[in-house]
């Protein structure tokens, strides 16, 4: 991705080369910025504690492990995120309450913006390696089927990919354990330790299986929350949700069904509570394993949002679907399960005091199409790219500086569009746009084709097409807010 780093920084590897691993501490990168272990002693946070309470108590948990940052949480946003600081040579704890592999409500659905990211990471994503690829996207609605292929274009794949979030996530997790991250399953973060000045430096946490077991502390310079849409630890340092930006609910289920091996990601536009059409889509996307994963996804901007049961919207919609696809309950392999999609940036700021946001931490899902992953995992690489410089910094207030940046990076990258899709999704919202914008749009396919581009942020960031250069014109023109 293309984001902006103070050029003139010393590069990380430079400044701050591989450290040990051994627990108990790594030597700073730079003298005058606190090390882990100058910290003064712990006060406790805990999922309650606020930042007001910052008094340093004298006793507190025993320091079980000390790291130059810790990053909590692994999913795609956590696990990018260790995986690049690895590998600029910074000690990094990777702190994650379940143990691979676990199961995380998902449509699987990867998109070629996904699939860069994943490249970048150096994950292989062959077919050999037991990806399913995909061409494009089938959108049907209004009494429309359409096959629209991923565009060509030279800065992302012209490809997707399915795969489990079972399977998935154990890959990023690892992916970073060999860039030589430290991570640790099955332990529950509860808390940050706060310094006298409301400065986060370090976590609280404790064993995922003994939830009565005793609180040790873990100390670090940076910390970073990519514990997903909760975001307890962002909760804790007094960053709530801003209910001025999107927020989606989405379920999703699997099927054994014919459908499995289907090369297309499908979308359904037409999501009906009554006499309403519902401002968001139902997918069905083949897992190449004798399963599809079904589900559907809705926005709160719409007056249904809140009242909608949505398993029964979902099974309402599957009944309209062919016998033969096989979507009825005796061929459903996992309960219906949903989750919340935070989106357009709605907690912020996504630094503060010693503490970065990145994935849904951060509402960082694109409020277009309720897509996350791609934008956990730039978001991922972007943090470290930041806190790997601001680590090889000579001085606190240097070190400061570069991280005070970050959150004006990620606007840079993704403010003007995610405030393009604030508007798309208040429009939408009202049934009779959405009636309107499917019945119109999907009869016309040239047009059709401009819309996946901006829907799922498909475009050149530089030249390409008209379309691409209007796109990014809209976007770059677009307050980021
Ligand atoms: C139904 C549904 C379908 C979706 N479909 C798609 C799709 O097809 N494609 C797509 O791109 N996006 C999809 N999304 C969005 C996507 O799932 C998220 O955006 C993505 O998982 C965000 O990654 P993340 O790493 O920020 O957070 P998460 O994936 O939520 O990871 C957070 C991690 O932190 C851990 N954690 C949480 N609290 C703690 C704690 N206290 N201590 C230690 N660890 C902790 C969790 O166990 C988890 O491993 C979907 C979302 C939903 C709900």
């Amino acid at each position: 991705m293309t984001h902006e780093v103070p050029p003139s920084l010393p590069s990380a590897d430079a400044a701050a080369p591989p450290r040990g691993r051994a627990p108990g501490g790594s030597p700073g990168a730079g003298p005058a910025y606190p090390a882990a272990t100058s910290v003064p002693p712990a006060s406790t946070g805990s999922a309650s504690t606020g930042p007001a309470s910052t008094g340093a108590a004298s006793t507190g948990p025993a320091v079980a492990e000390e790291a130059d940052v810790i990053v909590v949480g692994a999913g795609p946003a956590g696990s990018a995120t260790a995986s690049y600081l690895a590998r600029a040579g910074v000690d990094v704890l990777l702190l994650e309450k379940a143990q691979f592999p676990r199961e995380k409500v998902c449509g699987d659905g990867l998109t070629p913006r996904a699939v860069k990211a994943l490249i970048d990471m150096g994950v292989p994503v062959g077919e050999q390696d037991g990806w399913v690829r995909n061409k494009g996207l089938r959108i049907i609605g209004g009494g429309v089927r359409l096959e629209l292929p991923w565009p060509e274009l030279s800065s992302y794949p012209g490809y997707g990919l399915v795969r489990t979030r079972l399977d998935f996530d154990e890959i990023l997790a690892r992916t970073a354990q060999k860039a030589g991250a430290r991570l640790l399953e099955g332990v529950t973060v509860t808390g940050p330790v706060l310094d006298d000045d409301g400065r986060i430096t370090g976590v609280t946490a404790r064993s995922t299986a003994d939830a009565r077991g005793p609180e040790r502390s873990y100390r670090a310079r940076v910390i970073v929350a990519a514990d997903g849409n909760s975001s307890r630890l962002s909760l804790a340092m007094g960053l709530s949700k801003r209910d001025d930006r999107p927020m989606g609910v989405a379920v999703r289920t699997y099927y054994t069904s014919p459908r499995h091996d289907d090369d297309y990601l499908e979308s359904w536009l037409d999501l009906w509570d009554g006499p309403r059409q519902l401002p968001g889509y139902g997918w069905i996307f083949g897992m190449g394993d004798g399963t599809s994963n079904v589900g559907l996804g809705m926005l709160n901007t719409s007056e249904s949002f809140g009242n909608v049961d949505y398993r029964d919207l979902l099974r309402r919609w599957l009944a309209g679907m062919p016998a033969e696809w096989g979507y009825v309950e005796e061929n459903r392999t996992l309960p219906i399960r949903g989750a919340a999609l935070p989106m357009g940036f709605n907690r912020t700021p996504h630094y503060t005091r010693g503490l970065l946001l990145a994935g849904d931490a951060g509402g960082m899902v694109n409020p277009f199409n309720g897509e996350g992953i791609p934008y956990a995992l730039e978001s991922g690489e972007l943090a470290a790219e930041f806190i790997a410089q601001a680590l090889a910094r000579p001085d606190a207030a240097g070190a400061e500086r570069v991280l005070m940046a970050y959150p004006q990076a990620l606007k840079a990258a993704y403010g003007g569009y995610y405030t393009l899709g604030r508007r798309f999704v208040q429009m939408i919202g009202n049934p009779k746009v959405m009636q309107f914008a499917t019945r119109h749009t999907m009869p016309r396919p040239a047009l059709m084709r401009i819309s996946l581009k901006l829907l799922a942020n498909l475009t050149e960031p530089r030249g390409g097409h008209a379309t691409d250069r209007v796109i990014h014109a809209l976007s770059k023109m677009t307050p980021a807010a």
